[in-house]
């Protein structure tokens, strides 16, 4: 691209597919839940499957249009015979079953804004984006409530009602002495299977996802009504999805993914999707493929590297005629893996890029375009992105091609982050004029193909988990022998990166295999299996600045046995 557009020249390519929106009846705005439900369910196909659920033994559910019509507006009315406002955030930790996609749908039908977390969280990871967030409702289910909420409680003051997936009794279990808890299957009983989507603003907040940083509190990007008109878009022309396609998208929504397109997108198109509560197992993974003869798949690259690493037989005995396109986000996608795809699955791995804050995908490998291996491929129709470098507070464009600087995004995109919650200040500071800066660094080829070269900061993707070194830092300090304690990424050939964490303790502890076993355990614990480091150093001394910032750069280098870099800055040796 050797000019950049005009911004009106972006919004007249975002007003077509704006057109493409059904709208509330009578001109009342636009919603989320009528674009992906209840316009479906009203309409000729209204019988055709939305979701197939499997659960954890194996057993099958499907729930057409018309019928998660009904099961959401039951939970809209729940939530309004509750006293739940338009507007009251509605958190949801519970894994991929039929409860969290109908809670999801409903809430955004009452117009309450929802934040799904992932359940693999420990208790601090919940507790900060529960208090951030000011979460009034959570669904979740007894085992989750008893092991990672109930203790939490006092520390969530705006927290009223727990509604628990799972039989009356075992929600009886675990209400005596706690407010609030009730079973939602009751509650479901209770409620009309019709409702009236309120007004609903295109603006008004529907969505919201926390992020990590590199400092301070996890960020809660908040989304509103209006991306679904990118949500919807975006699903056609970088996933693909035509109406009637079977279509698996393996993220969990607590993962920005798992909710743009693990709910949302294939709704409004129309398709139905597959959604496996179970883990990563290769061999179920190529049955599920076959036997729901899925047409369109979207995962993430440690899970194909995982597939990769289980061989050529696998794929080899099972039919995968029926599918027709694979894409693949979160992390770089190792040009072998599309490589691997052509020759094991008969198809190339289509990459793509996005993160939080966009909401959507903006920049992909769509279907009959040449892919370059190791590209993200091209923007959107209706993206503007470009290289750049910052410059205080202005950005300095990188027109030529091949020069690495960070990737940024004209804004104006319908599902662009509105703030980040209660952190204003650090949402301005990702904006410079016009531009949305990403945070990851790139360049651009004279093709116009984009390609992935890092991170600009030191936030770490483990397993398509974006983890902010401050939190784990913080849950580790928390130990009574910890005194200091810097987090890295290491390199890792499946996930990416580990976490893995440098202590150096207070005076009294002696390092020992002992006290670093308890120390994991104590991270495992507080943090839970997505953020916890998997190695711990105890150091005598953690390297600082001379201004007493931890260098983790430096950690990292000498982990990796690269260059060290400029050591000016450097408090002492160590
Ligand atoms: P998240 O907000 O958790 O979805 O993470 C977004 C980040 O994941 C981006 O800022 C990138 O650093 C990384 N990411 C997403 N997609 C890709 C991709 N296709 N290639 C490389 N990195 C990616």
């Amino acid at each position: 691209m050797d000019r950049t557009s005009t911004r009106d020249e972006l919004q007249a390519a975002w007003a077509g597919a704006r057109a493409e929106m059904d709208g509330l009846p009578e001109d009342r705005g636009l919603n989320i839940a009528h674009e992906a439900v209840d316009r479906h369910a009203a309409g000729a196909h209204g019988d055709r499957i939305a979701f197939r659920f499997f659960s954890k033994d194996g057993r099958r559910r499907e729930m057409s249009f018309r019928q998660l019509a009904e099961e959401t507006s039951r939970f809209a009315n729940a939530l309004r015979a509750l006293g739940v406002e338009p507007g009251d955030p509605v958190f949801l930790l519970v894994g991929r079953i039929p409860e969290l996609y109908v809670a999801a749908l409903g809430a955004l039908k009452a117009r309450c804004v929802i934040c799904p977390l992932f359940s693999a969280f420990g208790p601090e990871p919940i507790r900060a984006r529960m208090d951030l967030g000011a979460a009034r409702v959570l669904v979740t289910t007894p085992a989750l409530y008893r092991r990672k909420v109930k203790g939490l409680r006092e520390e969530l003051p705006a927290l009223e009602h727990v509604l628990l997936v799972g039989p009356e009794e075992e929600a009886e279990g675990v209400r005596a002495g706690a407010n609030g808890v009730r079973s939602l299957a009751t509650l479901m009983a209770e409620a009309d299977s019709s409702f009236e989507i309120p007004d609903t603003d295109a603006e008004d907040p529907a969505l919201l996802h926390f992020t990590s940083g590199t400092t301070g509190a996890p960020k809660g990007a908040l989304h509103v009504h209006e991306a679904v008109v990118a949500h919807h878009v975006t699903g056609r022309i970088a996933l693909d999805l035509r109406p009637g396609d079977v279509f698996w998208c393996t993220a969990d929504p607590g993962w920005v993914t798992g909710t743009s397109y693990g709910i949302i997108s294939p709704l409004t198109n129309g398709v139905t999707s597959v959604v496996d509560e179970r883990e990563f197992d290769a061999e179920r993974w190529y049955r599920t493929l076959e036997e729901e003869e899925v047409n369109v798949w979207y995962t993430a690259p440690t899970a194909v590297r995982m597939l990769m690493k289980s061989g050529r037989e696998l794929p080899a005995q099972v039919d995968l005629n029926p599918l027709r396109f694979i894409a693949s986000v979160g992390e770089p996608l190792n040009p072998e893996a599309v490589i691997w795809g052509r020759e094991a699955l008969g198809l190339p791995i289509h990459d793509n890029w996005w993160q939080t804050e966009t909401g959507s995908i903006m920049i992909a490998n769509v279907a009959g375009r040449e892919i370059r291996p190791g590209s993200m491929g091209h923007p959107l129709p209706g993206v503007e992105a470009a290289v750049g470098r910052r410059e205080n507070d202005r950005v300095e464009l990188i027109r030529e091609p091949d020069v690495e600087g960070e990737l940024l995004l004209r804004k104006g995109w319908p599902s662009m982050f509105r703030t980040y919650l209660n952190q204003e200040g650090r949402y301005r500071g990702c904006f410079a004029g016009d531009w949305y800066l990403t945070g990851d660094l790139v360049r651009r080829d004279a093709d116009g193909y984009f390609w992935f070269v890092g991170r600009a900061d030191d936030v770490i993707k483990s397993a398509g988990h974006l983890i902010g070194p401050f939190e784990v830092e913080s849950a580790l300090m928390e130990h009574p022998a910890v005194a200091e304690a810097a987090v890295i990424g290491k390199p890792d050939a499946v996930v990416g990166e580990i976490v893995k964490a440098f202590i150096a303790l207070h005076p009294g502890h002696e390092a020992s295999e002992d006290l670093r076993l308890e120390i994991l355990g104590h991270a495992r614990k507080r943090l839970g299996s997505v953020a916890a480091p998997k190695e711990i150093s105890i150091l005598d001394d953690l390297p600082k600045t001379k201004s007493g910032k931890t260098l983790r750069r430096l950690l990292k280098a000498r982990e990796l046995g690269t260059d060290e870099g400029d050591l000016s800055t450097l408090e002492a040796p160590t």
